[in-house]
């Protein structure tokens, strides 16, 4: 069971930090709920993730192959994609990486507070008036605008320094954030005349790393190198130049410049299209598997149907297991009578809809099946009948959506495990 930490702020209580409260003083008392982790007894549900720790080492070492020397800075936004920030960080911080990256102050903060103590990089834009947490927790932000530049400067100023270093986005085709390259002439004016930020870095992020075609690099990559001039010539020394997602790592050392920023393939998960898997000499270990037990065994008669809607009718006798897993624990709804899942190493597929809490397997060929067997929905698994892996991207491609998706979709509901070999 979860144990449930409740925090109330009373709008009555003195407020210390005027500067921090965006809510409006008649708005109702804001209650955060915030479920602590599960501990492993305290779990009574046999549906868990397990995080293979080693696996992130070794698709760390996996990249260096490719980066030689160029530093890696791991992407951990989403909770390190589902498999816990902190231990993630951990894991990685002890492995020797660079930095991270993450996508929310939040989220910085938070491994802060694990101890981390690397460089970390907030990608994603922030919201209000940051700098006073940006610098008590030592987190470098991404300026994307001349109107960021400035509020943060001032914030700066008004500390009264030191420097705030920051980086600066580019836009080279992604259209989301990042400069667009008309107004990078108004952005270096705002920047020289902000004497306490120091731009230590300029990137940007590739929109079509993972796609199809080839010359998908040339034209971010020229553009890239335009912004490079245009800084260089205005005087600043960016020291760190960087562009490259996991699939550009892999596909491109034109984008590897000063350091590389990887996500996906870090957690063992190869980013590029399906039609080319193209780690070359590399092999990357998915770093999650997801898995429960079977809860009920039933033998079904022609003519019966299996779960809401009754969406599969059984022709002939059949035998269903049930599984206490379902699309609020992230196992999409659009597996239903699509996905599978591995049971005594055997693959057996889903049958009928996936409900919120369950799913329903077909497990008719499967000899000796039995309560309690263990049944992965995601990962490998070796058993008595063979071995095989069902990996993020085939889930992807039964449920019409990305590997990155499938990860960050595992919910909190699910308690995470951290196995070391
Ligand atoms: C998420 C993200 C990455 C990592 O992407 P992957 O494809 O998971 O390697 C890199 N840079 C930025 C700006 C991102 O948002």
């Amino acid at each position: 069971m979860l144990r449930w930490l409740s925090v109330t702020n009373h709008p009555s209580a003195p407020q210390s930090d005027p500067a921090s409260e965006h809510g409006d003083l008649t708005d109702p008392p804001l209650r955060v709920h915030q479920p602590r982790r599960a501990l492993p007894t305290d779990v009574v549900r046999p549906t868990r993730a397990e995080v293979h720790l080693d696996a992130l080492r070794w698709n760390l070492a996996q990249l260096r192959k490719v980066t030689k020397e160029v530093p890696i800075w791991g992407v951990l936004k989403a909770d390190a994609y589902g498999h816990g920030s902190k231990a993630a960080a951990r894991t990685l911080e002890r492995a020797g990486i660079d930095g991270l990256c993450v996508a929310l102050v939040e989220e910085g903060i938070e491994l802060r507070e694990a101890g981390i103590e690397l460089p970390i990089l907030v990608m994603g834009g922030y919201y209000r008036d940051a700098h006073r947490e940006l610098q008590a927790h030592r987190l470098i932000p991404v300026l994307s605008d001349a109107g960021q530049a400035e509020a943060l400067g001032r914030a700066a100023c008004l500390a009264g320094g030191p420097p705030t270093p920051c980086h600066v986005k580019v836009d080279t085709g992604m259209s989301r954030l990042g400069v667009r390259s008309e107004r990078w002439g108004d952005m270096l004016r705002t920047l020289r005349a902000e004497a306490l930020l120091e731009v230590d870095g300029l990137m940007s992020h590739l929109a079509n790393a993972d796609m199809d075609e080839d010359p998908v690099f040339d034209e971010p990559l020229r553009l890239f190198q335009q912004a490079r001039e245009q800084f260089l010539g205005a005087g600043f020394r960016p020291r760190r130049l960087h562009l490259a997602n996991s699939a550009a790592v892999l596909r491109e050392p034109r984008t590897h410049f000063d350091l590389v920023r990887p996500g996906l393939a870090l957690y063992g998960v190869d980013p590029g299209p399906p039609s080319r898997q193209d780690t070359g000499p590399l092999r990357l270990r998915a770093a999650l598997t997801v898995s429960s037990r079977i809860v009920s065994l039933r033998h079904i008669l022609p003519g019966d149907a299996v779960g809401y809607g009754g969406s599969f009718r059984a022709r002939e006798a059949r035998q269903i297991a049930t599984i206490p897993i379902g699309y609020a624990d992230g196992l999409s709804r659009a597996l239903s009578n699509r996905g599978h899942a591995l049971v005594r190493g055997k693959r057996v597929p889903i049958v009928g809809h996936v409900s919120m809490d369950m799913t329903t397997l077909d497990v008719t060929e499967l000899p000796g099946v039995a309560m309690m067997d263990d049944v992965v929905l995601l990962g490998r698994q070796t058993g008595p009948l063979g071995s095989d892996e069902i990996t993020a991207r085939e889930i992807a491609e039964h449920t019409g959506t990305i590997p990155w998706e499938v990860l960050t979709n595992i919910s909190r509901r699910v308690p995470r495990f951290y196995r070391e070999p």
